[in-house]
């Protein structure tokens, strides 16, 4: 029940002021988002790999309002990148972008006066263009040092265009990425589009809060849902990476794996910084890719959020840390 009340509160900016200002929040932040800046995210990046882990690198900040600062966010990417290039670590270090930070939700230039898009945007809402020709300069200098990027699934108003811009991203980098999220209808059917030579998937059950009309709201739904979501991926031609801290989609996903003929290699498992850190090290001793979802930056406010939501005893922990330090 509490989850939809916190993820309600995320988009709320007056929260937004109180919580990303209160001291005592820090600690409770970093757990799951371990730096500001790609100073402090490096020597992360450099133990995590040590240990066996790969990584997807994601610079938080979804909620931005003006192309001066999508273009902010291509560059922070792209300062990312450079640091990576040193480390020259390959596919081992990943992006993950939101498509969001780089304008997808701002109002489009082709806009015309009585409010109706004109040109090749037309088709979709509001920063779609804007939000392409941001991504293409990342995906491309990932692709220079060796890497990818994968495209995160927002709420399901964004997907249209987010599967958009990924096919053709793919034209020229094939291994572009992206995420489909287990808890929406039409999941199945994008998930048998995707399941494709080449192609490379992210199932997650979905984090945010999506109305009955589009979306399943019960766990146990949620659940086989994504279990007929992951057999399609394993079945196909692509490679899925299975975005789960669910011990049971874990167990599952290696008898899928098996019984498709597929072995440690030909999948990937994902999870995020700061939740199940000593399963993550099982996996990757067992020969399995395990890539550790990292976030960090100052806007870090909708990500925490989301991960609140996703486990309300987070939220009693965080609320203890507040009371006990007042
Ligand atoms: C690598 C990765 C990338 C993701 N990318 C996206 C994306 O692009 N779009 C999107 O909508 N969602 C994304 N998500 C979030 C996802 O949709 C879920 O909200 C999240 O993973 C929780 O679902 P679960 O599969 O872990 O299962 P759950 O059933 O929610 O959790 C299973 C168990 O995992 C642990 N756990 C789960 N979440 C937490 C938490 N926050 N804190 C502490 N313990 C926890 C608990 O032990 C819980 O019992 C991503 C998740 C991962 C792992």
């Amino acid at each position: 029940m509490l989850g939809p009340v916190i993820l309600a509160a995320s988009r709320s900016d007056r929260l937004r002021r109180v919580i990303s200002a209160a001291p005592v929040t820090k600690p409770v932040v970093n757990r799951f988002i371990p730096g500001e800046s790609v100073d402090q995210i490096v020597p992360i990046i450099v133990d995590a790999t040590s240990r066996g882990l790969e990584l997807t690198m994601d610079v938080v900040g979804e909620d931005i309002t003006t192309p001066g600062q999508a273009a902010a966010a291509r560059d922070a990417y792209l300062e990312l990148i450079e640091h990576l290039k040193a480390l020259d670590l390959g596919t081992r270090a990943e992006m993950s972008v939101k498509l969001s930070m780089f304008g997808q939700a701002l109002p489009s230039p082709a806009t015309t006066l009585n409010g109706e898009a004109s040109g090749p945007a037309a088709a979709f809402q509001g920063g779609h263009e804007l939000a392409l020709a941001n991504v293409r300069p990342v995906v491309e200098a990932a692709a220079a040092i060796g890497t990818t990027v994968t495209l995160d699934a927002e709420d399901h108003t964004t997907l249209d265009s987010m599967f958009a811009i990924h096919e053709e991203l793919r034209k020229d980098f094939p291994q572009t990425g992206c995420v489909i999220q287990a808890y929406l209808f039409r999941t199945e059917d994008d998930a048998r589009r995707l399941a494709a030579a080449g192609s490379r998937v992210r199932v997650v059950k979905g984090a945010y809060k999506e109305p009955a009309s589009v979306a399943y709201q019960e766990k146990a739904e949620i659940d086989k849902a994504y279990i007929r979501v992951l057999r399609i991926l394993m079945e196909g031609d692509g490679y899925p990476m299975v975005g789960s801290h669910d011990p049971r989609i874990v167990e599952i996903a290696q008898e899928l794996a098996r019984r498709a003929g597929r072995k440690p290699g030909d999948f990937e498992f994902q999870m995020l910084y700061g939740i199940r850190s000593e399963e993550h090290v099982r996996l990757a001793r067992e020969g399995h890719r395990m890539r550790v979802y990292t976030a960090y930056g100052t806007d870090w406010y909708g990500y925490f959020m989301r991960r609140l939501a996703e486990k309300p005893a987070n939220l009693l922990f965080f609320l203890r840390s507040v009371l006990t330090k007042n």
